[in-house]
């Protein structure tokens, strides 16, 4: 409530300001001691209670009052003054005046009108309104408690009405009504917030002479209550909730006894009404326990994504129903089943799509299944199936080959058309292993193999492939420690010039010579380091030892025109040229003498850095040969941007060149091409003399192969050179 004053005696004032300052709903917006000032402010602020005096100097309070509602205020006013003129007091209520009140005596009494004129509430309405809430007391139906309590008020004082309130909002709860029913609650809020109010027992023993109650449609009307008291229900934490009135329909009045029993009875209606609400506030916070426990363990077993059971449950699921198959003696299958270029999606196309691409995964992988059987996510684009009760291997196949039809279909997303095949190992119970982690490591290899195989197709689990499995990953331990024990050697195969035979260079060629397992072939360890990030060491390796070895032979006098050296689309990153050319000065070997090899992986469009590597390299004078040309994807049209010098025509088209026309036809458009581009043409792998006529005939460049020289080490190739000789 907005209040302003309008007075200029000082003590007047400070008595007033006291008196407002205990009542945090009682806001002083202004105050005023000429009437100029008074009317400015009130104007400005238009506050809901003016305190007028009439006197003021300059200027005098009832023309305040006239220019105010001239102005179209309709704020209360109050009247505090000396001066009894009845003139005074009919002009005042002429100008809708609520009160006036004698400021040597009657400023208590003032201040009581302006506390009835507040809201129904008190300051911590909103904790309240939570309490009572919380405490379940709306007031909806009768409480034995609450009854008992009136009951005992009533013993006690004798009144005829007596009542629990609780006040809420603007509503007015009673807890336990007595003897009436109060048709107007509303009425009677303000005897409840008087009490609440003063935070003690209000006696009123006439309410008719009591100007906040006077007025009031349960004082002047049904039921005429002249006598009140109310004592306040206050929770410990200070919360005032409502409170315990009596009531009589004459004047009374309550003795010291009385009001002491009251107040008994009003505490321990809130001992109750504490009690109940920490009952339910407990009750919440269990059932709030029980939910978050639930989502907890919802969140631990299900894959949020796909809603499919994550991997900890599959795991569980799969214990469960292998012991099951154990007792029935049936054979289950556990399937991995992995999408196929799914990366691939997430990364051109983004997340969300890839997310979408996942949920359509899943759901098919569910549709294709029966019910009993499981579908769970392990993680990325990772899914593992348990299909129990299965006939034999051959039903599992089927099964797997079903599931591998059901996610390859194509589907949309956001207007795209995406085809995402699956790869799928199978490893069935009792055959293949009987623990949940042998089962599973058994369907991921299988997985692999199908993923070898090209994807979407399904591969049921032998035990060959965990012979190789293991193979490799002994290879992969030992390959940490091959450099440093100097176990990789170098071969060296010989590059002719097809027309003049005179010696164009040497490939070289790297093997490992494995201290138990003898010598491991590239094929077999290249593509291991490359995926465990071992490539970069072994290529440098493999550069500084051919340099080092083309530097010696120079000295010894075999000098070799050109070296080529393969190197893996991994170790083009940015720097390697810097590499290169300082190794090269080292050695004191010229750039010209060194031949890079690349496969086209490493030129695909998003390999701009190998790029510009390679285009560094060259203009060192460095040359570039594109390795295992034709099994890629390039083009020949493509081959027009590329950095490249060569072009190395792969054994599977020189194969059968001398028996077959149409590979005929490639080759001799591959070399046509080629030429037109200025690129040097290097026919690999080619075995026999028909092979090299042939080549010969449709002009390539240069032969290399066994039927020149297998790769043979340093030695070797020194002897060979001198037989050449
Ligand atoms: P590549 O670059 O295509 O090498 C040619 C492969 O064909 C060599 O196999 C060679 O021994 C073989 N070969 C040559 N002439 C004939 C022939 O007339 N008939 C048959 N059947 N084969 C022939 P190798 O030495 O086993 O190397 C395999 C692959 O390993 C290489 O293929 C190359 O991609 C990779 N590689 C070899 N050394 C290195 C290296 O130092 N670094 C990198 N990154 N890769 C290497
Ligand atoms: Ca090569
Ligand atoms: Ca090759």
């Amino acid at each position: 409530m907005n209040l302003i004053i309008i007075e200029d005696s000082k003590i007047v004032l400070t008595q007033l300001l006291r008196m407002i300052a205990v009542h945090p709903l009682i806001k002083l917006v202004g105050m005023a001691s000429d009437e100029e000032a008074a009317v400015e402010i009130i104007i400005a602020k238009q506050p809901d209670v003016i305190l007028l005096d009439l006197a003021l100097s300059p200027g005098s309070g009832i023309k305040v009052l006239e220019r105010i509602r001239q102005q179209g205020c309709s704020a209360k006013v109050v009247v505090l003054t000396n001066n009894h003129n009845p003139m005074f007091a009919e002009k005042c209520n002429a100008l809708g005046v609520s009160g006036f009140y004698d400021k040597s005596e009657d400023v208590q009494t003032c201040m009581d009108q302006l506390l009835t004129w507040l809201p129904a509430t008190t300051d911590n309405q909103a904790e309240r309104l939570i309490s009572l809430k919380s405490a379940e007391l709306n007031g909806s139906h009768e409480e034995e408690f609450f009854d008992n309590i009136t009951r005992l008020a009533q013993t006690i004082t004798d009144m005829p009405i007596v009542c629990i309130s609780l006040l809420e909002n603007d509503q007015q709860w009673f807890l336990s009504r007595n003897k009436i029913s109060f048709a107007q609650a509303q009425d009677f809020t303000s005897f409840c917030t008087q009490a609440l109010l003063r935070n003690e027992l209000l006696e009123i023993p006439d309410t008719t002479t009591d100007v906040r109650f006077n007025h009031n449609p349960f004082v002047m009307g049904e039921p005429h209550i002249r006598f009140y008291a109310g004592v306040p229900i206050v929770l410990p934490s200070g919360e005032g909730l409502g409170t315990l009135n009596v009531l009589n329909t004459r004047p009374d009045s309550l003795t010291d006894e009385q009001k002491d029993g009251l107040k008994t009875l009003a505490h321990s209606a809130m001992g109750e009404i504490e009690l109940r609400r920490r009952l339910i506030e407990l009750e919440k916070e269990i059932e709030k326990r029980k939910l978050a426990e639930a989502q907890i363990q919802r969140l631990a077993t299900r894959d949020p994504l796909t809603n499919l059971p994550n991997r900890t449950a599959y795991k569980d699921r799969l214990s469960l129903q292998l012991q099951h198959a154990a007792r029935q003696k049936t054979t289950l299958a556990v399937m991995f089943v992995d999408l196929d270029r799914f990366k691939l999606i997430n990364d051109t196309l983004g997340h969300s799509i890839g997310d979408e691409a996942l949920i359509i995964a899943s759901n098919r992988l569910s549709k294709v299944l029966r019910e009993s059987d499981t579908v769970a996510r392990l993680g990325g684009d990772e899914f593992a199936l348990i299909v129990p009760d299965v006939s034999n291997a051959h039903e599992a196949l089927l099964i797997a080959n079903k599931v591998a039809e059901a996610v390859s279909a194509t589907f949309t997303v956001a207007g795209q058309q995406l085809n995402v095949g699956a790869s799928i190992g199978i490893a069935l119970y009792p055959d293949h292993a009987d623990t949940t982690d042998e089962l599973l490591r058994h369907a991921d290899l299988a997985m692999y193999q199908s993923k070898e195989d090209g994807g979407n197709k399904a591969t049921m689990f032998s035990s060959d492939l965990d012979q190789m499995a293991s193979a490799a990953m002994a290879l992969e331990n030992d390959l940490q420690h091959a450099i440093s024990h100097h176990e990789f050697e170098l071969y060296f195969q010989p590059q002719q010039n097809i027309h003049t035979q005179e010696l164009i260079g040497l490939e070289a060629l790297v093997r490992w010579q494995h201290p138990r397992l003898g010598l491991i072939q590239p094929k077999q360890f290249i593509p291991l380091a490359e995926q465990r990030g071992l490539i970069q060491k072994i290529g440098t390796h493999v550069l500084n030892n051919v340099l080092m070895q083309m530097h010696f032979w120079d000295t010894e006098g075999f000098s070799i025109p050109k070296i080529a050296l393969n190197v893996s689309a991994l170790e083009l990153r940015t720097g390697y040229d810097l590499q290169i050319e300082s190794t090269l000065k080292l050695h004191n070997i010229s750039p010209k003498r060194l031949e890079i090899e690349i496969t086209e992986s490493a030129l695909t469009s998003d390999s701009q850095e190998a790029i510009q590597v390679l285009t560094k390299l060259r203009s060192m004078g460095i040359s570039i040969a594109l390795d295992d040309f034709g099994v890629g994807y390039s083009s020949l049209g493509q081959l027009r941007r590329m950095p490249i010098d060569a072009l190395k025509i792969d054994k599977s088209f020189t194969d059968d060149i001398h028996k077959n026309e149409d590979e005929e036809a490639i080759v001799n458009a591959v070399i046509t091409m080629a030429k037109a581009l200025g690129l040097r043409t290097v026919a690999e792998g080619t075995e026999n003399l028909a092979q090299i006529e042939t080549l010969k005939k449709l002009g390539c460049d240069c032969v290399q192969g066994f039927y020149l020289s297998q790769p043979l080490n340093a030695n070797e190739i020194v002897e060979w050179l001198k037989q050449r000789v």
